[in-house]
């Protein structure tokens, strides 16, 4: 085992994580259930029992943003046909948002809209609202590409880290 040396500190450094992911899907499945055939499991040893096949009969998804302006009607989709490979329309559809998501979000950045009283708290500032630390000379106004909110007074540097997440979780009921 390799021990860092004595009186080394570490420290948290990728702020850009403090900050809300921009847009997120939450996404449920609901199935038709039919009976397996199965063999009886060895007690001695550890098992699944596998009993039921679920086949997507439907499914709902909601994209949820920073605000009402960025979060989306929840889309839903019930099989009507016995053809409709349901798994394959979620993976479409979804497709389909994340370009729209990457499109008129993601690549139209909205301008920053600063009130009066925030640009005198800018003015103002000693510390970054990022990292905390003193800042210098080296002073920006962060804001929400998304929103168009301004988040607080930044370095540079912590400015542009939090640009860095381009990503979009999908959070499955069970999955
Ligand atoms: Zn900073």
């Amino acid at each position: 085992m390799r021990m860092p040396p004595r009186n080394t500190k570490l420290c948290f450094q990728n702020y850009f994580k403090q900050l809300p992911i921009p847009f997120v899907v939450y996404a449920d499945f609901e199935c038709f259930t039919k009976p397996m055939n199965t063999c009886s499991p060895n007690p001695e040893d550890s098992y699944t029992y596998s009993y039921q096949k679920h086949e997507p009969s439907g499914f709902c998804f909601y994209i949820k943003g920073l605000d009402s302006n960025t979060t989306f009607k929840p889309i839903l989709c019930t099989k009507t046909n016995k053809s409709d490979h349901i798994s394959a329309i979620f993976v479409s559809k979804l497709a389909i948002i994340t370009n729209k998501i990457y499109n008129d979000y993601y690549c139209r950045p909205l301008s920053l809209k600063l009130t009066k009283q925030e640009q005198d708290s800018f003015n103002e500032a000693e510390f970054c609202y990022i990292c905390n630390k003193e800042l210098n000379s080296d002073k920006v106004r962060d804001h929400c590409h998304f929103t168009g909110k301004y988040r607080g007074p930044a370095h540079n540097s912590c400015n542009l880290q939090c640009r860095k997440p381009m990503l979009l979780p999908v959070i499955f009921h069970n999955l």
